[in-house]
């Protein structure tokens, strides 16, 4: 007996050799039927023998193609009509029902074959992709997902990329970005004295590297400025010219087993340097040298695995240059001057990477949406959720309603967000700098027509500031729609909560540390205890404010900092202490008297100064090149202690009903064992426990009070290792259970995600 079901598939399903791979299946099984692309995924006809199907739709879920990601499968019945085979059919797009766009992903092992192999008409050619691998997301121009709407629109493609293209059981076949030698993009050199094309542009390319010259390379998500690791020189100079301080670079090597001489690879850093999303992992390092010339002051570097054919034929032997090698490892920083966004065109890097690059790699395969590497702590912590993870959707909690959220101004990402789906953008950077707010508004307009999503309401952070949420007022005025505000603390630990898909109903005792956020009484607050959900959280706790002079002035200076927190401990200020040792006496006198009268001041509960003031008085750092610089840095020297030693910690009272955690006791005694010769490593391995210490005897307190045992931890400063994992530790030894971040960024590049949670849990639910 024959029966025919229809069948939708909902997912990341087009664009990942989804129809040929239903095609086969339906072939092997001996059913009959269709199978198209539609605006909501892809939908299948079969009709044959109720066993054969249920075979079929079981199948469909288990073997579908590496790129795909199927979320769900809902089967209905029809009429059996006369059928004679199984066949693809024209996309059918409708109305406007949202649907996925695949990431983009590294070169898959096959593609790379076909680089290496002399014999095939792909040899050594730069942008071979096929359905299960390449760029996605940086090349759609709309949807649905076909030649024409990507940035490979304008290249013919040839009788054999054709041939390939149509046939059913090629690995390209429907392989949107497909292209060889005679059909596709192609590279140029340009440098000062030449010009150079194909595969002479690369061998010029190894050239000036191996001579030490800064190379600006256009790749998957924009460019890259590249150097040789293994040349000091080199690194220094990009350094300089990219006035980037010591800020640490990301280290390019061509696979994970290549990178097992620079970091040490177990399985799982292995697994992740692999992933087709194959992001920047910090690692333990083993190159000390190599290290301390692309991450000084650290124990950790940011690795990545060549992850198109383009830059992993930067490491292999180029055919023109007989007995020349080629580097081992390259240094790969994103190319962009400051905070202004990545380069993405032949013009804009020409123009504004002038100054930083001797030579230049272009490509003519343009980029829609720029994207930058992703970064990931080795424990699987998402520290930048960008090129490989974006635009897939994350599973909110509950419905929302068609909404767009904005982040807060650092490390900004923007979230658009409708039914159960949220869709978390790329990274786009610090919106305080124009170019950068504009690329927000680009980013929030080309991926909400991708997503087909007008938002209702526009969510953004409470701060007057923010130039992010001015522009949501204005955008939200000429859309229509609604302006919501959460607190930004709130919104970290609605990021948390909605991560692990967190009930609406079930409050938690969030610990929410960070630099700097806009509090609900207008103060500066980052070192927050809140209790609640999505709806609404109450501020149970907090560090003890100290006055930050100068305000955002003392970010960039850990040592003024420091001033403040030992005058509100009482410290006795002499001149052997070392942030006063690095001052001079006017800027000692300056601080000295705004801290008095309160001039110039602005109140802070802030945990990440408080980790700047510790830096500062260990002598590990006194003024900062980049956010968070004195705390990573400080972590660095805590890893180096070789005992869990401890102290008096925090102060913990209660004051009318709010726990306020004091660090005075415990500054005071850094200060003591400091002067007594106590080695920094030790102390600053004490500041992590007392932290952790101080989080666990708050959660008891708080506990004892609402029956609460569940607890999260959230917050830029939870990037930090040793700090999460003695919190999460010493919690869960005491009876807690503890959500961490594994799936957005606990640091503000998270911050829409839980934005859109608070929005959805007030409206939609
Ligand atoms: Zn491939
Ligand atoms: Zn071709
Ligand atoms: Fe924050």
């Amino acid at each position: 007996m024959l029966t025919r079901r229809g069948i939708r598939v909902t997912g990341v399903v087009q664009g990942v050799g989804f129809r040929p791979f239903v095609h086969g299946l339906a072939h092997s099984l001996g059913l009959t039927g269709l199978v198209g692309n539609d605006d909501a995924g892809v939908f299948i006809e079969v009709q044959g023998t109720p066993a054969e199907i249920d075979k079929f739709i079981f199948r469909l879920r288990g073997e579908a193609p590496p790129l795909a990601r199927v979320e769900a499968i809902d089967v209905f019945n029809l009429e059996c009509i006369k059928a004679e085979d199984f066949v693809i059919v024209d996309s059918r797009f409708t109305d406007g029902s949202v649907t996925t766009v695949p990431p983009d992903s590294s070169v898959c092992e096959q593609c790379w074959r076909d680089v290496q192999d002399p014999a095939n008409r792909r040899y050594r050619y730069p942008f071979t992709t096929c359905t299960h691998c390449g760029p996605r997301y940086t090349l759609i121009t709309g949807l649905p997902y076909d030649r024409p709407q990507t940035t490979m629109a304008g290249f013919t493609m040839c009788d054999d990329c054709t041939a390939e293209y149509t046939d059913v059981t090629d690995r390209r076949f429907h392989a949107q970005p497909i292209a060889c030698g005679a059909c596709g993009p192609s590279l140029q050199f340009v440098s000062d004295s030449s010009e150079l094309y194909a595969d002479a542009a690369l061998g010029a390319t190894l050239d000036a590297l191996e001579a030490g010259e800064i190379v600006a390379i256009k790749g998957v998500g924009g460019y890259h400025l590249a150097c040789d690791a293994d040349n000091p020189g080199a690194v220094r100079r990009l350094r300089e010219r990219k006035g980037r301080g010591n800020k640490p670079f990301a280290v390019m090597l061509p696979t994970s087993a290549a990178a097992d001489a620079v970091v040490h690879v177990d399985e799982e850093l292995r697994e992740l340097l692999d992933s087709r999303e194959s992001p920047i992992v910090l690692a333990p390092a083993r190159d000390s040298a190599l290290v301390a010339s692309v991450a000084p002051g650290q124990h950790r570097v940011g690795i990545m695995v060549a992850y198109s054919p383009l830059h992993r034929l930067l490491f292999e032997p180029h055919p023109d240059r007989a007995n020349l090698g080629q580097p081992r490892a390259l240094v790969m920083t994103s190319g962009n001057v400051a905070d202004e966004p990545i380069c993405t065109t032949s013009i804009e890097a020409q123009e504004r990477l002038a100054h930083i690059a001797d030579a230049f790699l272009h490509h003519d395969r343009g980029i829609h949406v720029a994207c930058d590497d992703s970064v990931i702590a080795e424990t699987g912590q998402p520290i930048r959720r960008s090129r490989g993870y974006t635009p897939m959707p994350l599973t909110m909690p509950f419905s929302a309603p068609p909404l767009l959220a904005l982040g807060g101004e650092l490390k900004t990402t923007v979230c658009l967000a409708q039914g159960e789906r949220a869709w978390m953008s790329q990274h786009i950077g610090d919106t305080a700098n124009v170019e950068t707010l504009t690329l927000l508004e680009r980013t929030a307009s080309t991926l909400g027509e991708l997503l087909r999503i007008s938002p209702d309401v526009v969510v953004t952070d409470m701060h007057p500031g923010y130039l992010s949420r001015r522009w949501g007022i204005t955008r939200a005025h000429e859309i229509g729609a609604q302006v919501m505000e959460v607190q930004h603390h709130h919104a970290h630990l609605a990021s948390l909560l909605a991560e692990h898909e967190w009930p609406a109903d079930e409050p938690v005792i969030g610990f929410t540390f960070d630099g700097t956020g806009f509090g609900a009484d207008g103060d500066i607050w980052g070192g927050e205890i809140l209790v609640g959900g999505y709806l609404n959280v109450s501020r149970m706790g907090h560090l003890a404010p100290v006055l930050l002079p100068g305000g955002d002035a003392a970010v960039k200076r850990p040592a003024r900092t420091a001033l403040a927190h030992l005058l509100q401990a009482g410290v006795n200020l002499s001149d052997d202490l070392p942030p006063l040792a690095d001052m001079n006496a006017t800027e000692r006198s300056v601080v000295t008297s705004m801290l008095a009268t309160g001039t110039h001041c602005t109140p802070t509960t802030s945990m990440g100064r408080l980790f700047d003031a510790v830096s500062s008085l260990l002598d590990v750092r006194h003024s900062s090149d980049y956010e968070g610089q004195a705390a990573i840095e400080l972590e660095a020297m805590a890893e180096l202690a070789d005992s869990e030693a401890v102290g008096p910690g925090f102060a913990l009272a209660d004051h009318e009903g709010v726990l306020i955690a004091d660090p005075a006791p415990l500054l005071v005694h850094i200060v003591d064992s400091a002067r007594t010769g106590a080695s920094p490593p030790e102390l600053a391995r004490m500041f992590h426990n007392a932290i952790a210490d101080m989080v666990v005897a708050a959660a008891e307190r708080i506990s004892a009070e609402t029956g609460i045992r569940m607890v999260g931890l959230t917050g830029g400063v939870f990037a930090n290792r040793i700090l999460e994992a003695q919190c999460q530790g010493r919690l869960e030894a005491s009876g807690f259970a503890v959500l961490v971040h594994r799936l957005v960024p606990p640091n503000d590049g998270g911050l829409a995600f839980g934005q859109a949670a608070v929005a959805a849990a007030k409206l939609g639910g």
